[in-house]
């Protein structure tokens, strides 16, 4: 169906029933599918085969799934805002959870900064909806509590960590209740508690089953809430990253491969960006672009063109990614480290993320070929009832295929 004959079936459907009271009974009002974007951070792809999470495996056998490549670098906040915009960091300009912007001397963005300025290099979805009559409701994604371009979505909340699961599915079942006039079309909602317990126990843990089957009961729950208040929804199921085990002993230390004095580091860890002191870029490179056991450097030009990095102003002048498991540390571990890491190399299998659609208009394709994460964003705008965009990163054509529209 044409997007414009979907947008209008989509409003038709969501006219107020009619309460005429000279029905025989009241008429259950007839809702059309709305769009439900779940974020799930650092659920890896293979956290599906455990057997502990049987809602999502049944959605997943339902309809389609997939163990999605994600984008470099491997961390949060470039990751979600790929799934939302169709860019990779490079282009949406949220390089990293951390970095530096030369047209912003002496500032540094964080997961904590709340500037526009930051965001506005791409077009979350829920702009674009928002833009075009749309409505949209968002909760705890990376970016919907900014004002992008000066628009946010409809409803969104400050991010709040201690705000739990089932809070969080309630805020979007209450959202779903309203009259047809103020209820949401695209939906979002993001969960924190797999990646933070993937990184204290590791991938590997017995333990994270417990996490794991919570998350999943939460969106049984969300699913019988839907069923009851007749609301159709078309799911799609994301991770922004997978997992994977890290050590002690797996350590890379810089500050025994260059001089203190050449260089500041940015973001350590399964990767490392890497600034030169000024005026000492020549000795740093030296030191780095050299080979090394377990990793690999490269100038902010040089960087492999599979990683797509390194264009953006934003990004750092030299790059460090060292072998999966391995990581790269300015000084000895803390005493304090976790057992679970992302941010190696977007190819690894530890660092797949879950991909599940479920929903009327989607097939049941089961489990379609490993794909990358900007091919999401098309299929967001499909079932949103938004047109194609031009100029992304994102192929509609690779998940074509899932989608069965009425
Ligand atoms: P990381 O593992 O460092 O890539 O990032 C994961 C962490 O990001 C999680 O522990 C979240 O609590 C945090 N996080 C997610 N969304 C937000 C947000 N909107 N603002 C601040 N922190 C966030
Ligand atoms: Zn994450
Ligand atoms: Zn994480």
């Amino acid at each position: 169906m044409a997007a414009a004959a979907m947008a209008a079936l989509l409003h038709a459907c969501a006219a107020p029933s009619n309460t005429a009271p000279d029905l025989p009974a009241p008429v259950r009002e007839t809702r059309a599918p709305v769009t439900i974007l779940i974020g799930i951070d650092g659920f890896r792809a293979a956290y599906l085969d455990r057997g502990v999470t049987p809602t999502l495996s049944r959605l997943a056998a339902e309809g389609a799934h997939a163990a999605m490549r994600p984008s470099f670098p491997v961390k949060t906040f470039p990751n979600f805002y790929t799934l939302v915009t169709g860019l990779r960091p490079d282009r949406h300009g949220i390089v990293a959870n951390k970095f530096e912007d030369p047209a912003r001397p002496g500032e540094r963005f964080t997961q904590a900064s709340q500037e526009s300025y930051w965001w506005e290099q791409a077009e979350p979805i829920w702009v674009s909806a928002e833009r075009t009559g749309i409505r949209s409701a968002i909760l705890f994604w990376p970016g919907s509590s900014i004002a992008v371009s000066g628009v946010r979505p409809s409803d969104w909340r400050p991010y709040d960590m201690t705000v739990t699961g089932q809070q969080r599915v309630d805020t979007v079942i209450d959202w779903l209740r309203r009259p047809a006039a103020t209820r949401p079309k695209l939906i979002g909602v993001y969960f924190d508690t797999i990646d933070s317990a993937g990184h204290k126990l590791g991938p590997d843990d017995k333990a994270l089953d417990e996490p794991l089957a919570e998350i999943d009961a939460l969106i049984a729950g969300l699913i019988r809430a839907l069923t009851a208040i007749n609301q159709p929804a078309n799911f799609v199921i994301v991770a922004d990253h997978g997992m994977g085990g890290s050590s002690p002993e797996r350590r890379i230390r810089l500050d025994q491969i260059a001089r203190a004095e050449d260089y500041r580091v940015i973001e350590q860890g399964p990767y490392a960006a890497i600034e030169p002191a000024p005026g000492r870029d020549v000795q740093l490179a030296a030191a780095l672009l050299k080979p090394h056991p377990h990793m690999q450097c490269w100038r902010r030009g040089a960087i492999p063109a599979r990683l797509h990095y390194g264009t953006n102003p934003r990004t750092p002048a030299f790059l460090c990614l060292p072998e999966m498991g391995w990581m790269i540390a300015s000084g000895p571990p803390a005493a304090t480290a976790g057992k679970g890491e992302h941010g190696w190399d977007p190819d690894a299998r530890e660092m797949r993320a879950l991909f599940i659609a479920h929903g009327p208009w989607i097939a049941q394709a089961g489990a379609v070929p490993d794909f990358d994460n900007v091919d999401v964003y098309p299929l967001l705008r499909r079932l949103t009832g938004l047109p194609p965009a031009p100029g992304i990163d994102g192929d509609a054509r690779t998940l074509a295929p899932v989608v069965a529209e009425p």
